[in-house]
């Protein structure tokens, strides 16, 4: 489904990033994975490897918050593979801290990673893919992006303000054939859940009509299909993939 296309995927060195990543690149893209640190992107492009196919793929780990050096690795994708069609904005931090103990820097930490790294990545990806003729664009929302979350304000505000910026830049962006999306995941089972204690977890699958949580399999599935030619028509979307959780 992506043959010949290349993609970026920040935060593609775990949970749902990695199994983005191995999803185009099993549909024939050419991938670079960001990570936050060598030994991390290192260990992902060796687990890739294992599989013994001939990926073609590339691990960098620019500072997200830096414009500069997220030019200067898009700037080596391009020199390496001459273009791109695909960025996914995936790289994300979740936080549970109560309002009453909230520090600033940490609201703002939150806000500058999941949501002013997006921005950041977005600009330069539509630098390039004006002049080559289009492209795709897709954040990683949340389902909490909808309705918000009991604790912890800065991430769900960080997600409202990702969906925000995607219907914008959609309607920015369509007149340079760059389609802009975000997929909205429920729980899935990755690091950042796995760090949640269970008594948060239960009542949340146990309110899910599904009656589990997401793999990051299925949560890249969507990714895909927006990726792909298949979803043409489409921009400006938030799908979610959630099990209906808080439908
Ligand atoms: P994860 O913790 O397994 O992976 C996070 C990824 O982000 C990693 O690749 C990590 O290297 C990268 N990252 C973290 N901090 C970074 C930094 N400062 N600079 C660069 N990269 C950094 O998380 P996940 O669950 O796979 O989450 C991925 C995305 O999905 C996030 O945007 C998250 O908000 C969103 N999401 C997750 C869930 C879930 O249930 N897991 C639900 C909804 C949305």
């Amino acid at each position: 489904m992506l043959k010949n296309k290349t993609a970026i995927v920040t935060g593609g060195t775990r949970g749902i990033g990695f199994a983005v990543v191995k999803k185009f690149l099993e549909n024939g893209a050419k991938v670079a994975l960001f990570g936050s640190r060598k030994e991390t992107v290192d260990k992902a492009l060796e687990e890739l490897s294992k599989e013994g196919k001939e990926y073609e793929v590339m691990g960098l780990y620019p500072d997200l918050g830096d414009p500069g050096q997220v030019t200067a690795a898009f700037d080596e994708v391009i020199g390496k593979w001459g273009r791109l069609d695909i960025l996914v904005n995936n790289a994300g931090i979740s936080a549970r801290d109560s309002i009453y103990d909230y520090k600033p820097e940490d609201f703002k930490n939150i806000i500058d990673l999941n949501l002013n790294s997006v921005f950041i990545s977005s600009q330069a990806a539509a630098r390039i893919m004006k002049p080559q003729g289009g492209g795709v664009i897709i954040n990683t929302s949340s389902m909490v992006s909808l309705y918000g979350q009991a604790a912890g304000s800065g991430y769900p505000a960080s997600k409202f303000a990702v969906n925000g910026l995607t219907r914008s830049l959609a309607r920015e962006l369509g007149k340079d054939n760059i389609r802009v999306n975000a997929v909205a995941p429920g729980v899935t089972r990755t690091d950042m859940v796995a760090a949640l204690p269970e008594q948060v977890i239960k009542p949340i699958m146990d309110s899910i009509p599904l009656r589990r949580i997401g793999e990051p399999e299925e949560v890249a599935d969507a990714f895909l299909f927006l990726a792909s030619d298949m979803a043409s028509y489409i921009t400006g979307e938030i799908l979610s993939v959630d099990g209906a959780a808080m439908s």
